[in-house]
């Protein structure tokens, strides 16, 4: 062990967060933190680990059941996709496996939705296997302590990023060595702010001896991220409203959502009153618009959704609505929303 390892590892004995995930080698529990945690903080995520893994304690109970049953418990999580991920590759476990967690880096890297960070991180905390977990905190601590410049989004980056960790990796215990960089990132090496005067290692870290902490790692893109306009309708009918499973290949998919109307610009108040569906309803006797909500802004990473919602009530529906599903009040909880919708149906006490 060197300057760096010896002193981060004696900080992650004394600092470490005391984390379910992290007294386990149970392979199926730590891929499930870890794919609840991608682009997810820790004290947010936890109460989703431990809801899912009290509800799925293993891969067979999770294939088995339902998939919708794992998107209401992901519910406000975002990016669903991780949970679409897991029930296929759950099954695919099943399937393949009998239901065993595969127990190779090369097997586990092909389930459905794990790359290069899961796999090492499940390989080497379950297994105890020689791969290094790169993820941002490791590479934030990496370009600064050794001083790298390279953007870490470029496949030279990464190649680069990827191969020191490799060769400062702890081989005999490489599970404690990645969570012990991982920590380090996580609560030392923040992004902003980072605590080097209190740092172990500050007498041999590159970027605080050249005063370039708040410059290191460079990225080279800048995500772009563009806007979509959503009206959905919230169509009251005799104490249910529709509500309809999201199809296509966008990160909603699966989840349940209010009738909606996409439109290339956020519609006037006057303009929301003219979207067909809207004008639909109007007609039909006896409904009333009971709101049209302010513009609700909701922030992806790679796109921003602009959102309004029409309530209009509604005693009678047309055919119109005929591929709908009409939910009462009291089973709405039962279906798994985005966020921005479910918020709103609370609001409303709808939920
Ligand atoms: S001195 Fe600062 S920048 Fe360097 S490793 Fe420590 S916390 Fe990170």
């Amino acid at each position: 062990m060197d300057q760096f390892t010896r002193p981060v590892y004696t900080w992650y004995s004394q600092n470490f967060r005391h984390l379910p995930w992290r007294t386990t080698r149970d392979p199926y529990l730590i891929w499930i933190s870890e794919a609840i945690l991608q682009q997810t903080r820790v004290s947010q995520g936890l109460p989703y680990y431990l809801r899912i893994t009290e509800r799925f304690p293993d891969v067979r109970t999770l294939a088995e059941s339902p998939e919708d049953e794992l998107f209401k418990l992901w519910e406000g999580l975002g990016y669903y996709s991780r949970a679409r991920n897991l029930h296929q590759a759950a099954r695919s476990i099943l399937i393949n496996y009998e239901g065993n967690f595969p127990e190779t880096y090369e097997s586990i890297r092909q389930l459905k939705g794990v790359g290069d960070y899961t796999a090492s991180a499940v390989a080497s905390i379950a297994y105890g296997l020689p791969y290094a977990a790169v993820d941002g905190n490791v590479i934030r601590v990496l370009s600064r302590y050794f001083g790298i410049r390279l953007p870490f989004d470029t496949q030279e980056g990464r190649k680069v990023f990827g191969d020191l960790a490799n060769e400062i990796l702890d081989r005999n215990d490489p599970g404690s060595h990645n969570q012990a960089l991982m920590e380090f990132g996580a609560l030392l090496c923040k992004p902003r702010k980072p605590g080097c005067p209190v740092c172990p290692v500050k007498s041999s870290c590159f970027a605080f001896l050249n005063n370039e902490v708040e410059k290191l790692p460079v990225r080279k893109k800048k995500p772009t991220r563009s806007s979509v306009y959503y009206t959905f309708l919230l169509v009251e009918s005799n104490h249910s409203v529709l509500i309809e499973q999201r199809k296509g290949k966008g990160i909603w998919r699966s989840l349940y959502q209010l009738p909606l109307i996409e439109t290339d610009t956020l519609p006037a108040e006057e303009e929301v009153m003219l979207l067909r569906g809207v004008t639909e309803l109007l007609g039909t006797p006896g409904s009333q618009l009971l709101k049209i909500s302010r513009p609700h802004t909701h922030i992806l990473t790679h796109r921003t959704i602009v959102a309004r919602f029409v309530h209009i009530k509604c005693p009678v529906l047309s055919t119109y609505w005929r591929n709908y599903i009409q939910v009462n009040k009291e089973e709405i909880s039962k279906f798994a929303f985005p966020v921005l919708i479910k918020n709103y149906l609370a609001e409303h006490e709808w939920l």
